[in-house]
């Protein structure tokens, strides 16, 4: 009888934001699969929980992967943490979950702390829909591409980004999507230094090119302005109504924001609205 593997979420910063479930199944596992197990062994110490680790990082899932899912086919349990955060989210996780799903191995989540979850909630940019866009690719020509596909994006979009990079990943994104975006930076989310800027890219790039970013960065971005074609006329605008206030908007809430995107009368859309 095969054994499973849990996805263990670890604090991004506060060490209170493990949850009890999470202590549990780290005290009960047979063996656990670290992103570093330096790293994690400071968060076992704070435990005070002595357990076998086993090292899977982004530069040995092959043959890692191999170790512990012939140890969960064994009979044996295994928790996969990274050195923050939810596993296979930006972290090494991905893979072995489908080679667990592969073999029929039971895989289990233990939520938790999620940086980017974090970020959305707190920027203030719409949360009904939203893509996660990782990190931007180092090579320029790649960098380019993914912000060239993300032009007529609406949705609200989120970045990770070291702070060594942050300062040229604001001047791209201010050239991509215009200055006038608004973006919000979610700086050491949890920690002692925990800050929310919400600004535009236009300012946001000038500000970090005086200023030297410290800490850690999600960077929550506007989405583009829907077009709406004027000849579409009322029906399109009341059915982006409708998509808005499925959002969680309400009422006067969307009719307003539909009229700013399409420079349209507020009253006349909600008194429409109203009647639908
Ligand atoms: N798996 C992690 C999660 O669930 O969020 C993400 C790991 S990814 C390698 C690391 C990136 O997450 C950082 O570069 C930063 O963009 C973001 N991040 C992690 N912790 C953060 C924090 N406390 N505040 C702001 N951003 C953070």
């Amino acid at each position: 009888m095969p054994g499973c593997l849990y996805l263990v979420a670890t604090p991004i910063g506060n060490l209170s934001d493990l949850s009890s479930r999470a202590i549990e199944t780290l005290e009960t596992v047979d063996f656990i699969a670290a992103e570093d197990t330096r790293v994690t062994v400071k968060l076992l110490n704070h435990l005070e929980l002595k357990k076998p680790m086993v090292s899977y990082h982004r530069h040995n899932e092959e043959s890692g992967g191999t170790v512990i899912l012939d140890r969960i086919l064994g009979g044996e349990t295994c928790a996969l943490v990274s050195d923050a955060g939810t596993p296979a989210i930006s972290d090494p996780g991905e893979d072995l979950v489908l080679r667990c799903a592969e073999q029929g191995i039971e895989v289990i989540s233990i939520p938790g702390p999620c940086a980017l979850v974090n970020a959305l909630a707190l920027s203030g940019l719409p949360t009904g829909r939203f893509c996660f866009e990782g990190f931007l690719a180092m090579n320029k020509k790649n960098r380019r591409e993914h912000l060239s596909e993300l032009q007529n994006e609406t949705r609200t979009m989120i970045f990770y980004e070291a702070p060594h990079k942050l300062p040229s990943t604001l001047c791209d994104l201010r050239d991509a999507f215009g200055p006038d975006r608004r973006i919000s930076l979610c700086r050491e989310l949890t920690k002692l230094h925990e800050e929310v800027k919400r600004t535009t890219l236009g300012e946001a790039a000038s500000y970090y090119e005086e200023t030297k970013p410290r800490g850690e960065f999600v960077l929550v971005v506007e989405g583009a302005k829907p077009i709406v074609k004027e000849v579409e006329g009322l029906e399109l605008r009341l059915q982006r109504v409708q998509l808005l206030r499925q959002e969680g908007l309400s009422l006067r809430d969307a009719a307003r924001r539909v009229a700013e995107e399409t420079g349209t009368s507020r009253k006349e859309l909600y008194d429409a609205a109203l009647n639908v």
